[in-house]
């Protein structure tokens, strides 16, 4: 079993481009923001206790975070390796991480700070299908804007604690992976198809 992690800030793209790393690869994507916020609005204790930070745009506690995945991995489609979205976040979730699972890439998707804010804050998704659309970058079809939503966290004020955050807990996650040889950086400030043949490129 073997796993990839998909490491950048937020709004770098990770979820758009996990879409083709999964068809490529198969293994299924494993993003803990998609499994909190499906958490808060079924209303379990889990998505209660997570509420407070991910509106301050503040990390969820490791422990909380380090259960949701020991639980997902549980799960027979995670056999042979899992994508994994926005996790680790931590240098603990990494190290526990290692401890249950081999990594064996870590796609780091690199966009300059002072893009981030117009990319998350212009961010909408497709209610019907989770797909991603951004109002300037990749505008929806029109018979599909009336389903067009915004994440609460998606704010300009949200977005600055959620940079910060990446800076001070995740981003030294990049010095522990180049130190394990297995760092694989991509500009992610081009466009959209660009970042998904230089990432489909490191799988071949
Ligand atoms: P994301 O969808 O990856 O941007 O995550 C949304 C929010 O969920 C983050 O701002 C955090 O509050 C929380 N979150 C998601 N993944 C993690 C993680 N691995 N560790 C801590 N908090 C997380």
């Amino acid at each position: 079993m073997s796993s990839i992690v998909l490491f950048g800030p937020p709004g770098a793209g990770k979820g758009t481009q996990a879409t083709a790393i999964m068809e490529k690869t198969g293994l299924p994507q494993v993003s803990t923001g998609d499994m909190l916020r499906a958490a808060l609005s079924k209303g379990t204790d889990l998505g209660l206790k997570a509420k407070e930070y991910m509106e301050a745009g503040k990390l969820v506690p490791d422990e909380l975070i380090l259960l949701l995945i020991e639980e997902r991995l549980k799960e027979e489609d995670a056999e042979n390796g899992v994508l994994f979205d926005g996790f680790p976040r931590t240098i603990l979730q990494a190290e526990s991480l290692a401890k249950i699972t081999e990594v064996s890439m870590v796609i780091s998707i690199e966009v300059p700070d002072e893009n981030i804010v117009e990319r998350i804050v212009g961010r909408r998704m497709d209610s019907k299908t989770g797909e991603i659309y951004h109002i300037k970058f990749r505008p929806a079809p029109h018979e599909i804007k009336h389903r067009l939503t915004q994440r609460k966290d998606d704010t300009e004020e949200t977005v600055r604690s959620r940079l910060n955050a990446y800076h001070t807990q995740t981003a030294p996650l990049a010095d522990f992976y180049e130190d394990l040889g297995i760092l694989k950086k991509i500009n992610g400030d081009q466009d959209i198809v660009d970042v998904t043949n230089s990432i489909i490129e490191l799988l071949v």
